[in-house]
């Protein structure tokens, strides 16, 4: 068996436009790396694929040789799931077309494509789609799980915004998935993640935006924690759909360690409409920190960058709220003053509008429900703090269940998550999905994802 990896491996690396990478060659440490700092496997070879025709070679080596198969796309999935141990990576990251067609408001971008290069891209022609607010994040893993991001309250979830995905099935075959084409598959991968096979580009529907819209953030002293968030919960409760906000309790970026509660937000509307509609923002108090005002829209796509660094070690807990009662609003404050991290924060992430008005059924993803995604992101850099940071995650997402809803983001869910949370952040459409799975995937070739059962 081994022999016949390496003959396959051999084969493959003559095939390939890319680099075949593996333990102890130039790049592949590097290649290996993702986001989350956390993560340290080491695949048994890394296929750095720049065409289509790469990423069909590299599926049918991975199922020939009997490999387990990992796909990257941005490589910044917090459970890991692009890379390990032993493993194939099929690395899309070197796959970075683009292409917008201004006329008919759509673009293609190919799977190692990240939100900060589609955002420049489509801007050119003052064009966007709802994507990632962290400019270094896939368009492919951020997409194919839902995309929630600064647009959704307009133009609804990435999902939503979705025409056609082009993907390299188990069997190496390429399709095209969209309304007319394969139908089944294309509701599943608007929400279904990794399951099914290898999107090698995806095609969007794009709506005029910026080049300026009204955003950043509003900071206010940790005194004002619960005042900010009771707040926030009242304001949010009747947004118009131009404007999408979270709020949190997070640390200063200067690096000072020092609590804050802030706002912060994305106005896609005209700069008179932000004015008027964010006038009770301004005058809930002084505030710390004001970067709150008019800002490019590929900017307000970086504002977080600097609070994301690559190889931080990341442990993130997450899940629906169906209430934000006074009692979580105080807990979240009470676990915040205990926070072992100065990189860390506690989110709300607040839906309303088009991504609540597509029905449950209609794409894979399910929650479409008016309310908060609560996220605890813990980031914290030294590999000796990792029992407290994460055990401090634990007991705040602990302490905060039941304010919880049923079912968690899919892409924010950790590596440690059970079987049966993983088949809840599908809900309603878990069973559907598994139908779809077991017709494209029967015997679970992709596995290293928040998998789904084939039925
Ligand atoms: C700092 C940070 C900010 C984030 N911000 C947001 C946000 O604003 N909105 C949001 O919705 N989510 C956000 N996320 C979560 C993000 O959606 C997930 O982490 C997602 O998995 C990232 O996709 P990726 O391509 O970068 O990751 P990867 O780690 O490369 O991929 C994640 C998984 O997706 C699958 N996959 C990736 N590419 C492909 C492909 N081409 N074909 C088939 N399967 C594939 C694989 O199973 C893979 O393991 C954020 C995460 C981080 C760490």
């Amino acid at each position: 068996m081994l022999g016949q990896k390496t003959n396959l491996l051999n084969d493959l690396r003559t095939a390939l436009s890319g680099p075949v990478l593996e333990p102890g060659q130039p790049g592949y440490d590097e290649a290996r790396q993702v986001h989350n700092g956390f993560i340290d496997a080491a695949p048994a070879a890394i296929a750095r694929c720049i065409t289509v025709a790469d990423v069909i070679d590299a599926v049918n080596t991975g199922r020939e040789g009997g490999f387990e198969i990992t796909v990257r796309g941005g490589g910044h999935n917090v459970a890991g799931r692009a890379v390990c141990d032993g493993g194939l990576m099929i690395d899309l990251s070197w796959m970075k077309g683009i292409y917008v067609d201004p006329r008919a408001r759509t673009a293609r971008a190919q799977g190692g494509v990240t939100w900060g290069e589609f955002n420049r891209a489509t801007q050119v022609h003052g064009l966007a789609t709802t994507g990632g607010v962290v400019s270094t994040t896939g368009i492919a893993g951020l997409t194919l799980g839902g995309g929630l991001g600064w647009l959704m309250a307009k133009y609804g979830l990435a999902v939503d915004n979705l025409r056609s995905v082009e993907v390299v099935l188990p069997d190496g075959k390429l399709v095209q998935a969209s309304s007319n084409e394969n139908p089944d598959l294309f509701w599943a991968l608007r929400g279904g993640g990794g399951n099914f096979g290898v999107a090698t580009s995806f095609e969007f529907d794009l709506h005029e935006v910026g080049p300026t819209v009204t955003g950043g953030l509003l900071a206010f002293p940790i005194d004002r924690a619960r005042d900010m968030l009771r707040f926030f919960r009242e304001f949010t409760s009747s947004l118009p759909d131009e404007l999408t906000m979270f709020g949190g309790l997070v640390h200063a970026p200067d690096g000072s360690g020092t609590k804050l509660c802030a706002m912060l937000l994305c106005h896609c509307g005209s700069p008179e409409q932000a004015e008027r509609d964010l006038k009770p923002v301004r005058d809930f108090g002084t505030p710390a920190m004001d970067a709150l005002g008019p800002i490019p829209y590929t900017a307000q796509n970086a504002v977080l960058d600097a609070g994301f660094p690559r190889g931080a070690r990341n442990y993130w807990k997450s899940n629906f709220v169906a209430s934000l009662s006074d009692e979580a609003i105080d807990t979240m404050c009470d676990q915040f003053s205990r926070c072992p991290s100065t990189m860390t924060g506690l989110l709300l992430e607040h839906f309303h509008g088009a991504v609540t008005r597509v029905p449950v059924e209609a794409t894979a993803h399910a929650h479409r429900s008016p309310g908060f995604n609560f996220l605890a992101a813990s980031e914290w850099l030294e590999p000796g703090d990792d029992s407290t940071n994460i055990a401090w995650t634990r007991e705040t997402f602990d302490a905060l269940k039941p304010s919880f809803g049923p079912g968690g983001y899919v892409n924010y869910l950790g590596g440690d998550e059970p079987e049966d949370r993983v088949a809840a952040s599908y809900g309603p459409n878990y069973q559907r999905l598994r139908e779809v799975k077991r017709r494209y995937d029967p015997r679970n070739l992709f596995h290293m994802n928040q998998n789904i059962l084939p039925a």
